[in-house]
């Protein structure tokens, strides 16, 4: 077993997309070969074994870096601890090595200890990271301006699937199946605050005191005392708010988002009892503006961030920032990271920027989107318009 490739991942976990669609994780390419909860009769046949999930363990066995997992290997090159990395260390105590390294047949026996369930897009954000794949409300603003979303042909397609897959019987049989050994469960969306079923979801786990509960959230959702409650039964919860920008800035690219609210959830949710808490930044073309007051905000409050480096849409990514704008970038967190060596996420930042290439079609393509983004929401910013000029 090659320990530079070998996940624990395909051994171990699974991810539902917001479509139903069965994935390792949420960290693995969209190429690779999926199938909908909703169409399957025999989890281990159907999906858990078949001949894709056999090839990606084996791969990863034997040391070849699949082109499927680009994103860990990405993160490890940028000295950002991969999720592969992650739950290797993570789930190891729960998992049968002996039995992984010595599988010839790439077969697993076990059923996913862990699960990634994206319930449904259910969103009441519009993030201009987001496509209506992950919310409702973004694929409701393309289907009602249809004509202006047209000239933007470089845009992922509109989506169309049954989003009713988590109240049906394949998924509840398969979720009743795992529920009893199920050690991590991570709730995403959408935003998973604002699903119905969300809190029997959390309830029905049996045995809390030994299972970890990760939630991202938006930070719009005021969580009540029952739900707080379910909360603190468990091993640990993980809880992350996503945040892109401190006040104007966050509501631009969080768009729909109220700062104050945000703030506010933030100051509650950081002070539950058993909590890892975090912000979760995406790092794309707008976090030379935004970027350094959530910086700011967290030393103030003494808190983590997470960095997602921005993958898709692809002309979001730093590629498309101006370089005269990435260098006054680059030097700010050179210089932060200096201030506050403490800071982790400040050396993952820096080691994603070190990839930085300028990229003049996504650069054209990122004014053409944002440009007809401020035209259909009426939201335009100067500090926005100044990252399309060469300072
Ligand atoms: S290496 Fe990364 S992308 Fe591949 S299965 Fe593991 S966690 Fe997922």
């Amino acid at each position: 077993m090659n320990a530079k490739t070998f996940c624990i991942i395909p051994w171990s976990h699974a991810c539902i997309n917001p479509d139903g669609g069965l994935v390792p994780c949420s960290r693995i390419s969209t190429d690779f070969p999926t199938k909908n909860i909703d169409t399957v009769e025999d989890f281990s046949k159907d999906w858990w074994n078949n001949e894709s999930m056999q090839q990606l363990r084996n791969d990863q066995a034997q040391g070849i870096k699949t082109k499927y997992c680009d994103l860990c290997w990405k993160d490890e090159a940028a000295g950002k601890p991969s999720l592969r990395q992650e739950y290797n260390k993570r789930l190891a105590k729960h998992t049968n090595l002996r039995m992984i390294t010595k599988s010839s047949t790439y077969i697993a026996d076990d059923l996913p200890i862990a699960l990634d369930l994206n319930l449904s897009n259910i969103c009441n954000y519009k993030c201009l990271m987001c496509g209506p794949m992950f919310s409702s409300e973004v694929q409701t603003e393309r289907n009602q301006n249809q004509v202006k979303f047209k000239s933007l042909d470089f845009l992922l397609p509109p989506v169309n699937y049954n989003s009713n897959w988590p109240n049906e019987e394949k998924f509840q049989s398969f979720f009743y199946t795992v529920m009893p050994t199920l050690r991590k469960l991570e709730l995403k969306g959408g935003e998973p605050l604002l699903i119905k079923n969300v809190l029997n979801t959390i309830e029905s786990i049996q045995d809390k005191k030994n299972c970890i509960l990760s939630i991202t959230t938006n930070g719009s959702v005021e969580l009540d005392d029952d739900f707080v409650e379910q909360l603190e039964q468990f091993e640990r919860i993980w809880m992350f708010v996503s945040v892109d920008g401190v006040g104007e800035h966050g509501e631009y690219v969080r768009y729909g988002s109220s700062w104050p609210t945000v703030d506010k959830t933030i100051s509650r949710l950081s002070k539950l009892k058993n909590c890892n808490f975090s912000l979760a930044t995406v790092l794309q073309f707008y976090s030379s503006l935004t970027f350094p007051s959530v910086v700011d905000y967290a030393i103030e409050h003494n808190l983590d961030i997470q960095i997602q480096n921005c993958t898709r849409p692809n002309f979001l990514n730093i590629n498309s920032m101006l370089p005269t704008n990435f260098a006054i970038f680059s030097d700010y967190i050179n210089q932060k990271t200096q201030q506050h060596p403490e800071a982790q996420y400040l050396k993952v930042v820096q080691g994603f920027l070190k990839s930085y290439v300028f990229e003049p079609e996504l650069h054209e393509q990122c004014r053409q989107f944002t440009s007809v983004m401020d035209d259909i929401r009426h939201n335009r910013l100067d500090a926005v318009q100044e990252l399309f000029h060469n300072a």
